[in-house]
C-alpha cells in the first residue's frame, strides 16, 4: 500500500498525521481516509490519488475543481450557511500552495476536509434519497451557475455530444468482427432510428435556447452524501468531471440511474420500465433547488432521460464492436447486454414520455 504519511507530508494540514486506511467503494480513484491530530483533538481528511490513465490532463482538472469549490464555499459563506463547510467539498493546498502534489512516482494527489456525519449510497433504498440526491445535485449546479472567468477546462471533450457517439458507432462498423456483427441484429438500426433525437440538445445548445453551464457529469446516487441522521443530501463529491455542459445531461442520467426497474444489465427486457414514483421524486427535489432553470430547460426535463439512456446505449454497442476495449465486462456478450438494456429503458421513456412530462407540469406549478 502507498505510504500515507508521505502523502500527508506534502499538504498543509496544520495537523499530525497517525492512521490511514482506503475509504469507499470509488471505482476510478485511490481513496483513503486519514486521521491526524489536530490541536488535541482528532479530525479526518480525505487524500486521493487521481486515476491519471482515465483523466490524461488532472492539472486541468483540478483546476476546475479549486474554481467551483471555492466559488461555491464564497456564496455558502454569502449566503449565511450556517453548515458552509460540510455543504462543499473544499481542498487543502499543498506544502506549494496548490490544488494538488505529486508523489515521488510522479502521482497526482489531492486532500478534501472528511465530510462527517454523511453517508454515499449505491443503490437507492427508498424514494426520499431519490429526491435528496437531486436536491443536492440542482444546489450544486445552481451555486456553480454564475462562476465568473474563463470558461472552465472541457477535461473530456464532447464528452455528452451524442451525435458525434452516434458518429463513433459509425466509425467502428468498418472494422467490426463478422461474428459480432451478426449477433447485433436490429440494435444497429434502433440505434440511427433515434439520430433526430440524438441531436435534440446539442442543436437547442447551438441555437443558444438551452445555455452551456458548469455541470457534474456523474450524477449517480454515491456522489452524493446524506446526512446520517436526517437522510438531507449534504455535499456532492466526485467533481473529476465538472465541466461545461448542459443541465440537462445531469439530470437526464440521474432519470437513467434512478428511474430503472431494472439493473444496467438486465437481459429480460419485458420487464424493463420507469419507476414514476422515482420519476417524481427526482423532479421534485430538482426543481426545488434549480430556481435558475429556463423554459427550454424545464420543457426538456423529461426527454433528458431518453436522450441519457440513448447515448449510453450507443456507447455500449460501440464498445462491443469494438471488441471490449472501454468498459470492464464480465461475461461475453456483455456490452450488448447492456446497450439491449438501455434502448429497452429509451422505448420505456418513449412510451411514457407524455405521463413523465405531466408530473414536470404539475410539479412546476406547485
Ligand atoms: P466513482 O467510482 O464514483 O467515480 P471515485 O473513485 O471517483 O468514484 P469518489 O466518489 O470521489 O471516488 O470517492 C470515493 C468514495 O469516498 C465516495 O463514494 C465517498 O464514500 C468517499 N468520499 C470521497 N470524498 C469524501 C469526503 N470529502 N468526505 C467523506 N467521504 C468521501
Ligand atoms: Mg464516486
Ligand atoms: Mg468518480
Amino acid at each position: 500500500m502507498q505510504d500515507l504519511k508521505a502523502i500527508s507530508r506534502l499538504f498543509e494540514t496544520r495537523a499530525d498525521f497517525l492512521t490511514a486506511r482506503p475509504h469507499g467503494s470509488g471505482h476510478i480513484n485511490d481513496t483513503f481516509c486519514a486521521t491526524y491530530n489536530q490541536a488535541g483533538r482528532e479530525i479526518r481528511l480525505i487524500h486521493q490519488r487521481i486515476n491519471s490513465h482515465v483523466f490524461r490532463n488532472p492539472e486541468a482538472l483540478m483546476e476546475n475543481i479549486d474554481r467551483v469549490t471555492r466559488h461555491s464555499l464564497a456564496r455558502l459563506v454569502e449566503a449565511g450557511h450556517s453548515e458552509a463547510h460540510r455543504r462543499t467539498l473544499t481542498l487543502i493546498p499543498s506544502c506549494d500552495g496548490l490544488p494538488w502534489a505529486r508523489d515521488a512516482e510522479g502521482g497526482y494527489w489531492r486532500t478534501f476536509p472528511f465530510i462527517e456525519g454523511a453517508l454515499g449510497y449505491e443503490e437507492i433504498e427508498n424514494l426520499r434519497q431519490a429526491e435528496e440526491a437531486a436536491k443536492a445535485f440542482g444546489e450544486f449546479q445552481k451555486l456553480a451557475a454564475d462562476l465568473k472567468g474563463p470558461r472552465l477546462h472541457e477535461t473530456i471533450p464532447d464528452f455528452h455530444h451524442t451525435p458525434k457517439r452516434l458518429d463513433a458507432l459509425r466509425a467502428v462498423l468498418e472494422n467490426a468482427p463478422k461474428d459480432r456483427m451478426e449477433r447485433v441484429g436490429d440494435d444497429l438500426e434502433f440505434a440511427f432510428s433515434r439520430a433526430a433525437d440524438a441531436r435534440v440538445i446539442t442543436d437547442l445548445i447551438a441555437s443558444g435556447d438551452v445555455p452551456e453551464r458548469v455541470t457534474h457529469n456523474d450524477t449517480k446516487l454515491s456522489n452524493v452524501l446524506l446526512d446520517e441522521a436526517t437522510s438531507e443530501g449534504v455535499c456532492v463529491i466526485d467533481l473529476d468531471t465538472t465541466m461545461p455542459g448542459s443541465v440537462l445531461y445531469d439530470f437526464g442520467d440521474m432519470v437513467r440511474t434512478a428511474c430503472p426497474t431494472t439493473r444496467e444489465d438486465e437481459v429480460d427486457l419485458s420487464v424493463i420500465d420507469v419507476r414514476m414514483d422515482r420519476f417524481e421524486a427526482l423532479i421534485r427535489g430538482y426543481l426545488a433547488a434549480a430556481s435558475f432553470l429556463v423554459p427550454a430547460e424545464v420543457e426538456h426535463l423529461a426527454f433528458s432521460g431518453k436522450l441519457l439512456a440513448l447515448e449510453c446505449g450507443i456507447r455500449f454497442l460501440t464498445d462491443y464492436l469494438d471488441g471490449d476495449h472501454y468498459f470492464k465486462t464480465h461475461r461475453p456478450g456483455h456490452n450488448l447486454d447492456r446497450c439491449r438494456a438501455q434502448f429497452a429503458l429509451v422505448r420505456a421513456i418513449e412510451k411514457r414520455l407524455p405521463e413523465m412530462e405531466d408530473v414536470v407540469a404539475r410539479t412546476e406549478n406547485k
